[in-house]
């Protein structure tokens, strides 16, 4: 929004108020989005996982090799989460 000139009080992430407020930042760089993704791995029954961005994290699903119906229900599943 900051950078569409939209006047905002603070672009700081509301989390963790380190950072500005970035995707990367939100979906994968953030102290609380790596809780959700350690709870989602821990859910999902996978290591936890690491992501360089939200395509590689939204793409996460295709580096296991598991059923194509489990690859589908992870991959359900970090879209809802995202
Ligand atoms: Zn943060």
């Amino acid at each position: 929004m900051a950078k569409r000139n939209v006047h905002l009080d603070s672009i700081r992430c509301k989390f963790c108020g380190d950072f500005d407020e970035m995707a990367e930042h939100l979906f994968i760089f953030c102290n609380m989005a790596q809780v959700i993704w350690d709870y989602v791995a821990c859910w999902c029954r996978l290591q936890a996982f690491f992501a360089f961005g939200v395509k590689n994290q939204v793409n996460l699903h295709k580096q296991f090799r598991r059923l194509k119906k489990w690859r589908a229900a992870v991959y359900t599943i970090i879209q809802t989460v995202v």
